[in-house]
């Protein structure tokens, strides 16, 4: 099917990576970033170039579009999703990218900054990129293939279906968003208006990984309260309510169910803030799980360190209030088994071997799931992101246009 045909998705990524599109955590804005919407801008037009008539960026820089069905099956509508920011973390002005072209092993030096070079022992991902073409930025900036490749692989996919009217699809929506590096990529989605039953975000690294699983997050807020009196005439009555919550965290448990201390599965209680005085001490933590029973079981232990520390504390007092951040989208799509099962089949189809990953945080996709659009994500390619030796094989990247193309297929076969 893709034999003769020309791929533009790495053409596609090194045009949009030279737009601006950094956004800004500090900016009350929508989007955080103003320039964010000339590439919103310029993606409905090309969109609207390939006669996608309906293509549009709104007023918060959200871009929609629709590529009607061309069965007359009834094939739910499926949305692809990617978020037209970068990252905050490394400078996403004048990006420059430049095309390695058959990788063989060597360190890539960065000609901008010769201190900024990849190296297969460093990134052993490269170890599987030998033979191909690989995409950097220049050495000064990150590339923003976070999530520029994720555009340019929806961009393609649209391309080659617009173009190959042979292959039978349901109704496809493209969604374009952004300010998802800081965390505000659905604030003003509209799920009526985009009218997708299921999506997928292209918005994961390593190729033919399907990523089906967060984290689930509650936040805890541990407030402590002592009792306060003139330092000169304490003795046997000031209580302090920093010595206690420096008793409790020295109470947390050293070597498992820290963020430095667990991977894969694992979970973690992990204080993030301490503010307060000797009167009253406000502890801050984020509980992480991927089960919500395995959230209540961390706060319990909490709720006894605390209760632990207080025993030998009598006057003092404490209150724990726990706030649900989000959930794990797994909870949603297991009510939609044939969302993972039809990616798997096309990441099958695309050559590759399926991985099932877990991701140990958030991401638009999960809170996407719990509005209503159960929606995994599926690799792109990009690797070391939100870094200036951000990488992506250009053969990667095809093999996600290849896999969009193949899940619409699959799709439309078993509907
Ligand atoms: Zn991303």
């Amino acid at each position: 099917m893709f034999e003769s045909y020309v791929f533009t998705a790495a053409a596609r990524l090194m045009r949009y990576v030279q737009i601006d599109t950094q956004s800004d955590p500090r900016s009350a804005t929508q989007p955080s970033t103003e320039k964010q919407k000339y590439l919103a801008r310029l993606l409905a037009q090309e969109l609207k170039g390939m006669g996608i008539s309906d293509a549009h960026m709104d007023e918060w820089g959200y871009v929609y579009a629709t590529l009607p069905a061309n069965t007359e099956k009834p094939v739910p509508a499926i949305c692809f999703c990617a978020h037209v920011d970068t990252a905050p973390d490394a400078s996403g002005t004048g990006v420059k990218p430049i095309l390695h072209r058959g990788f063989d092993g060597a360190d890539i030096v960065l000609p901008d900054d010769e201190k900024i070079v990849l190296r297969t022992s460093e990134l052993p991902y490269l170890n599987q990129c030998i033979g191909h073409d690989i995409i950097t930025a220049s050495g000064t900036t990150l590339l923003g293939g976070d999530d520029k490749a994720g555009v340019a692989a929806i961009m393609d996919a649209i391309h080659f279906l617009t173009t190959h009217n042979g292959i039978k699809h349901g109704t496809i929506k493209v969604l374009f968003t952004p300010d998802e590096e800081v965390g505000r990529g659905t604030a003003k989605i509209d799920l009526q208006k985009l009218g997708a039953q299921f999506g997928y975000t292209l918005d994961g690294g390593n190729r033919g990984s399907l990523e089906d699983e967060t984290f689930s997050a509650d936040g805890v807020t541990l407030t402590i309260r002592g009792v306060i009196t003139h330092p000169g005439d304490a003795k046997g009555k000031l209580v302090n309510a920093l010595k206690i919550a420096g008793e409790v965290l020295a109470r947390l448990p050293s070597n498992t169910l820290s963020p430095e201390t667990t991977v894969g599965r694992e979970g973690f209680i992990h204080p993030t803030s301490m503010n307060g005085g000797a009167e009253k001490c406000v502890v801050e933590f984020i509980i992480r799980d991927f089960v919500t029973a395995g959230l209540k079981e961390k706060e319990a232990i909490l709720e006894n360190i605390v209760q632990g520390v207080l025993r030998n504390h009598p006057q003092a007092s404490y209150t724990l209030e726990v706030t649900e951040q989000y959930r794990n989208m797994k909870e949603v799509l297991d009510n939609y088994p044939q969302v993972i099962a039809h990616a798997k089949e096309a990441i099958g189809r695309a050559g590759l071997q399926v991985k099932m990953e877990s991701i140990r945080g958030g991401t638009d996709g999960s809170r996407l799931s719990f509005m209503g659009l159960p929606c995994p994500n599926l690799f792109t390619g990009m690797q070391a992101i939100h870094s200036k030796r951000e990488f992506i094989s250009v053969q990667d990247l095809n093999k996600a246009v290849e896999t969009i193309v193949h899940l619409v297929q699959v799709w439309e076969e078993r509907s």
